[in-house]
């Protein structure tokens, strides 16, 4: 593996928080890209973004074990380091990657529990308890440690966007910019859990998403949104034979209900043999 880091030229590879404060020390624009890994390319679009608005680029690789509500969901969850860096190198956009061991975020000091209003108990943190109090927690920590101007994260989980964006903003001097979900050519968004899925999940996937993109046009003429999106739930789940947790159109501002379709989301959530997928149009 060190072999391996010194190949890349213009790329830092920073393994702890010592050597990441001292090779950021200089720089006063820094864009961070937070990840876990199993690089694709809609974190390439969140680099390149970055890149764009942000002197340096710094990428974190870093899978979570707290917010893992599931033990073989994190067993499970896709590694690949040695082409995570090669696909981060072609780039040219980053400058510095930063690859913590769990201890270097989660050491001894205590820091107060994060906790979710009850409000915000929606969407995946109704499903996935704990999760995003996990991935606050992981954000906070990171943020202090990397200390950047702003921090690019995806649409695709508007909600952790929008809940990371809230808890930062009383906290820290960054901003968190929200950059467009980038998605296969059959519309399917690119995610590292794809990377578990065969070949007929994938075109079912494909199917699900095409199906909800016609939704989003024809609900415009139903009355009571939220009420048919209910029964279209269940006829998917019937036809198609999978769970889907969620299927709701909601604000963007508030994620509240919405029966608006203006400034409003389609959220979904939903398994596809075991791998829990979620998108929003
Ligand atoms: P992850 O490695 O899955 O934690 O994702 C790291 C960042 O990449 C998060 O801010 C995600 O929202 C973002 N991301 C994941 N998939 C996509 C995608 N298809 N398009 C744009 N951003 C994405």
């Amino acid at each position: 593996m060190f072999y391996l880091f010194r190949t890349f030229t213009q790329m830092k590879i920073l393994l702890n928080k010592t050597s990441l404060t001292k090779s950021l020390r200089p720089f006063n624009d820094i864009g961070f890209v937070p990840t876990m890994g199993s690089i694709h390319k809609g974190h390439l679009s969140l680099i390149n973004r970055s890149n764009q608005v942000c002197d340096k680029t710094i990428v974190s690789i870093f899978v979570n074990p707290k917010q893992f509500n599931n033990r073989r969901d994190f067993k499970t969850y896709p590694k690949n380091i040695k082409k995570d860096l090669k696909l981060l190198n072609i780039t040219k956009q980053v400058d510095f990657i930063y690859i913590p061991k769990v201890k270097d975020i989660f050491n001894n000091n205590k820091k107060p529990k994060i906790k979710i209003n009850k409000k915000d108990k929606i969407l995946c943190a109704k499903f996935r308890i704990g999760h995003f109090e996990g991935v606050l927690d992981v954000m906070d920590r990171l943020t202090s440690i990397v200390k950047p101007n702003k921090i690019f994260m995806g649409e695709k989980d508007f909600q952790q966007l929008f809940l990371v964006k809230k808890f930062l903003k009383n906290k820290y001097n960054t901003e968190v910019i929200g950059c467009q979900t980038v998605r296969e050519k059959n519309k399917v968004a690119l995610s590292s859990r794809n990377h578990l899925l065969s070949k007929e999940n994938l075109t079912l996937a494909s199917i699900i998403i095409k199906k909800i993109i016609y939704l989003k046009k024809i609900i415009k003429i139903k009355k009571n949104k939220n009420k048919y999106l209910k029964t279209v739930k269940s006829d998917l789940e019937k036809k198609l034979n999978i769970n889907i947790e969620y299927l709701e159109l909601r604000n963007i501002y508030n994620l509240k209900l919405s029966n608006d379709i203006n400034k409003s989301r389609l959220f979904v959530a939903y398994y596809l043999n075991g791998v829990r997928l979620i998108d929003n149009l």
